[in-house]
């Protein structure tokens, strides 16, 4: 992709700060520069969205379904374009970020069906009277959107706001802002009113801008625990109701009467993405009687794994930025300073300095409290924990401050059931690793994140409900 630049240009000398550059992790080199929003531009963005809620709530639902399937046509239609889009902004395996546009269609057509689904209940209170309820939209939703997948993240928010009747001011992180620039314009092509999906590009200040927004009606945060604190500490002041989708350290739990050869199979994809996802299983937990014939199989399956440029569609691109390989590079190094044995990776790959590469890593021998195994790394790495009971398992597995996501291996009805009951976690996952759908509805427990995206459920954070009492 060719080097451009994006946004209005003003007629004042605009410093180095104004502006965003964006570059492909696997090179490092310049492939856009965007300009940023900043407060001047959050207020303008809010403001025409403003304009646009009355003509967006003025369409039928069923009318504002047609517009999100079009919005799901012209994802499907662009999909190439918007992974090339992706690719260059991430690094990741272009076949990896067609999946994603077109997982980001999905939530469209999901959506695009819910439009004249929003309903209210009839309540039977005392005496002669009709008492019911209407849910009915914020107005301007703020959406603040990590670089980790920014089209299928923003896309996730953006629909159940959109199909409950409200508009959109989404700030994309700096890093990957460009899928989601080229999605405002296919949206506003797909019969938007103007303004009703506005992208504001831009970095903390501009998250900050739109986070204290007093026109700002409804916020959804997804991103990293930190930032969520401070989010929600900024939408206190105008009591601005935010839905935070936090970070992970997910377990996975193999049981001796797993299908090892499965569960190997599917929690190598814990690399995927090169490990920046935030329902990654990082911390594999496996029954000694099968602790070593599953760890020689994902050893067989990581070491497999060939690493470089997503235009190229290597099974693992870089990390996102130079910063994010060293620290985890780092933290590797500590671990095994700690006592870890590498099972494997562990390293830089050799002849990849221009990029943020890391290789796909396993770690054992860490304690469950090692740094590398308590904080959320979001990168290739995981490590492998060996268990010698159920309850053992279970405690071990929730012993940590997030509660995203969990998976467990096992052959038994019962103990499926049983274990899914105990553990900590928004979303758990028998035999199969990963599982999310658009229909199912994802967000974490503990310091992962409060309330819930996909799904109907997300439609309760997009609207409020009025109560309605008539004297008959
Ligand atoms: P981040 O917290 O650094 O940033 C997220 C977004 O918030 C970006 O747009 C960023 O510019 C903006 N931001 C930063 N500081 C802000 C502030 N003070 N006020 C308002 N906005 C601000 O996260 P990231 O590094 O972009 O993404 C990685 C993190 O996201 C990981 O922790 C990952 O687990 C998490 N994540 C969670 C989910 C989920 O569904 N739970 C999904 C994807 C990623």
């Amino acid at each position: 992709m060719d080097h451009y630049r994006i946004g209005r240009q003003r007629s004042d000398a605009r410093g180095e700060q104004d502006v965003l550059n964006v570059t492909d992790p696997a090179t490092n080199r310049l492939v856009a520069s965007v300009v940023k929003s900043g407060d001047s531009g959050v207020d303008a963005a809010v403001s025409v969205a403003s304009e646009a809620v009355e003509a967006w709530q003025g369409f039928d639902p069923a009318e504002r379904g047609r517009v999100l399937r079009q919005i799901a046509d012209r994802l499907r239609d662009e999909t190439d374009r918007l992974a090339r889009v992706e690719t260059a902004e991430t690094g990741r395996p272009i076949s990896t970020s067609r999946h994603l546009v077109a997982s980001a269609a999905d939530y469209f057509d999901y959506y695009a069906g819910l439009t004249d689904k929003v309903e209210g209940e009839t309540i039977p209170v005392p005496g002669d009277r009709l008492n019911y309820t209407v849910r009915e939209p914020l107005g301007v939703t703020g959406h603040l959107v990590p670089w980790n997948a920014s089209l299928l993240l923003g896309a996730r928010s953006i629909a159940p706001a959109m199909a409950s009747g409200n508009v959109v001011v989404a700030k994309p992180a700096p890093e990957a802002p460009l899928s989601l620039l080229a999605f405002e314009r296919l949206a506003a092509a797909a019969g938007l009113p103007d303004g009703a999906v506005a992208v504001a590009p831009g970095g903390a200040e501009t998250g900050r801008a739109l986070t204290r927004h007093e026109g700002v009606d409804g916020l959804v945060f997804t991103g990293s625990r930190e930032t969520g604190k401070e989010v929600m500490r900024a939408a206190a002041d105008n009591v601005t109701p935010v839905n935070l989708e936090l970070g992970g350290k997910s377990p996975s739990l193999v049981f001796a009467d797993a299908d090892v050869t499965q569960a190997a199979e599917d929690t190598v994809g814990v690399f995927s993405n090169a490990g920046q996802v935030c329902y990654a299983t990082t911390r594999i937990f496996v029954h000694e009687d099968v602790y070593g014939p599953f760890v020689d199989a994902l050893v067989g399956l990581t070491e497999s794994l060939t690493v470089g440029p997503g235009v190229a569609d290597f099974d693992i691109g870089p990390l996102i930025s130079r910063d994010a390989r060293d620290r985890v590079a780092a933290s590797v190094d500590e671990a095994v300073d700690d006592g870890a044995t590498i099972l494997a990776g562990g390293r830089i790959p050799e002849d990849t300095d221009d990029g943020n590469f890391y290789e796909p890593t396993l770690l054992t021998d860490v304690d469950d409290d090692d740094p590398v195994a308590r904080e959320e790394l979001f990168g290739p790495v995981a490590t492998v924990h060996e268990f010698s009971s159920e309850a053992e398992a279970i405690q071990r597995a929730n012993d940590t401050e997030y509660g995203l996501y969990a998976a467990l291996w096992t052959d038994s009805l019962d103990r499926a059931h049983r274990v899914a009951g105990e553990l900590e976690a928004g979303t758990v996952s028998v035999n199969e690793y990963p599982a999310t759908f658009p229909q199912a509805p994802f967000g974490g427990y503990k310091e992962s994140g409060i309330g819930r995206e996909k799904g109907q459920q997300a439609l309760e954070h997009y609207t409020q409900l009025k109560d309605v009492t008539v004297q008959l």
